[in-house]
């Protein structure tokens, strides 16, 4: 598309002059005007089909030769993007574990990419450095660690649980093989290395096994009770059989609320076996880590400061802005897998004069300072605040859950314990399947799928 408007000259970023100021309010001025004047109705999806989308955006010339501006982009995307989000603050939007933005957590995104701070060392995010650093003090005590723990903040919980899995494995490796992985690569026993999970966990336990060189084979899928709870009887058995086979049992995962089911495993007969059997224990509570914040449900998590560390999303639950998550680790130490020195950026001699360099404690080099969301939020809704949107949360799914149940026509596939309530039609699998997608695109109602059983 040609725009006949000739392109004002935008400057390239904000500083103390009148005019760059000006142009920086301007154009945030003219976004935050595009985006409300683009939501005039309670709809979650405006209804293009894949081809549809295609097509509009077929229509540009992605890196044209000379650029067209501000005012021209800013028309295109009011045309051809903006219309077409999701609005995942629509009560009609209710698929996955996606949830909307709370409005301080999007003034501190635009903090966050105004001042664009890296988290790897000091010099490039002192304040930003400071605020992850009392957030995961704050996160610590809240999930019950005590002194001697600490926590990163991540990109979600893939992120953590790959993470909290390298942990496990070079602990294990360490203190039972006397191996140095982080030296030496896998031991020769690496092929004998196994994960326990549910079979109803998160994909990202397999993805992790592989990344870390011990292969899906590595990851033992225990089977679920009738509440998609991990059975620790199966799992004794498994861990068992394992061990008679002459295999290495190194990792409980208990998932804290699987993805589809919101189910939460038992941690405190979990961690029973892992002490019993000298096995590292993660808590997936990416997305049952919000119910921390429930003066009335907190309980149905169970203790989480039993295990060795714990995943948490603040994309979910929380209600904070993609992306945001932490790995909390009850003992320190275990950040070290992630520790290397580079000249340039995290000298030892800058935490010997009181620096911190995040780096040393992530995956990530350059990383976003997403602490500052949790740092907005929590104080801006306070316990309390917080308290009544999870408690709220957690009844609304109560409640539909009730419905359904009453209902002649619908199934419920099992009680909720957090937000997901999953249920079909009584009617062919086909027929479930056409009324998603009939609510997807003819009705501005999106819900999620999953195969039950
Ligand atoms: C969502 C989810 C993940 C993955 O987290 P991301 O933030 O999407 O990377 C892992 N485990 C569970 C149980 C989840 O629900």
């Amino acid at each position: 598309m040609q725009m006949s408007q000739k392109p004002t000259n935008l400057p390239y970023f904000l500083g103390p002059e009148k005019e760059k100021k000006d142009e920086y309010k301007r154009v945030l001025t003219d976004t935050i005007e595009a985006i409300t004047d683009s939501v005039d109705d309670q709809g979650a999806y405006q209804g293009a089909t894949v081809e549809a989308l295609q097509q509009a955006l077929a229509q540009f010339s992605l890196l044209p030769k000379q650029g067209i501006g501000w005012e021209a982009l800013l028309e295109q995307v009011k045309q051809t993007i903006l219309p077409h989000f999701l609005r995942t603050w629509s009560p009609n939007y209710m698929a996955h574990l996606h949830s909307p933005a709370l409005l301080e957590s999007i003034a501190s995104e635009l903090i966050i990419a105004t001042f664009n701070q890296s988290m790897d060392s000091w010099d490039q995010s002192p304040v930003a450095t400071e605020v992850e650093v009392a957030v995961v003090n704050q996160l610590c005590e809240l999930y019950g660690y005590h002194e001697g723990s600490d926590g990163v903040f991540t990109s979600g919980g893939s992120q953590s649980n790959l993470s909290a899995i390298t942990m496990a494995r070079d602990w294990y490796c360490s203190t039972k093989l006397g191996h140095d992985v982080k030296k030496e690569g896998l031991p020769p026993s690496y092929h004998m290395l196994r994960l326990y999970t549910s079979e109803v966990s998160h994909f990202s336990m397999e993805k992790s096994a592989h990344l870390l060189g011990l292969g899906y084979n590595a990851v033992r899928k225990v089977p679920v009770d009738d509440l998609c709870r991990m059975d620790v009887e199966k799992l004794n058995a498994m861990i068992e059989s394992d061990k008679q086979a002459g295999l290495l049992p190194f990792c409980v995962v208990a998932t804290i609320g699987t993805t589809d089911y919101g189910s939460i495993d038992p941690v405190g007969a979990l961690r029973e076996v892992c002490d019993r059997e000298g096995m590292f224990l993660h808590a997936d509570a990416a997305y049952g880590s919000g119910l921390q914040l429930s003066p009335t449900y907190r309980s149905r998590l169970g203790n989480l400061s039993l295990c060795d560390s714990i995943t948490v999303d603040f994309h979910k639950m929380f209600l904070l802005p993609i992306s945001c998550g932490a790995l909390l680790v009850k003992n320190k130490e275990h950040f070290s897998v992630f520790t290397l020195h580079a000249d340039y950026l995290n000298r030892e001699e800058d935490e010997e004069e009181g620096y911190t360099n995040l780096v040393g404690k992530s995956l990530q080099t350059t990383r976003r300072g997403d602490a500052l969301k949790v740092w907005m939020a929590f104080q801006c809704r306070g316990k309390d605040g917080y308290g009544k949107i999870i408690d709220t949360c957690t009844e609304n799914a109560a409640y539909l859950a009730k419905e359904l149940l009453a209902h002649d026509s619908f199934t419920l596939a099992i009680e909720p314990e957090l937000s997901s309530v999953v249920f079909r039609h009584n009617g062919s699998c086909e027929l479930n399947k056409r009324i998603r997608k009939e609510l997807l695109h003819h009705h501005q109602v999106v819900i999620g799928q999953t195969v039950y059983k």
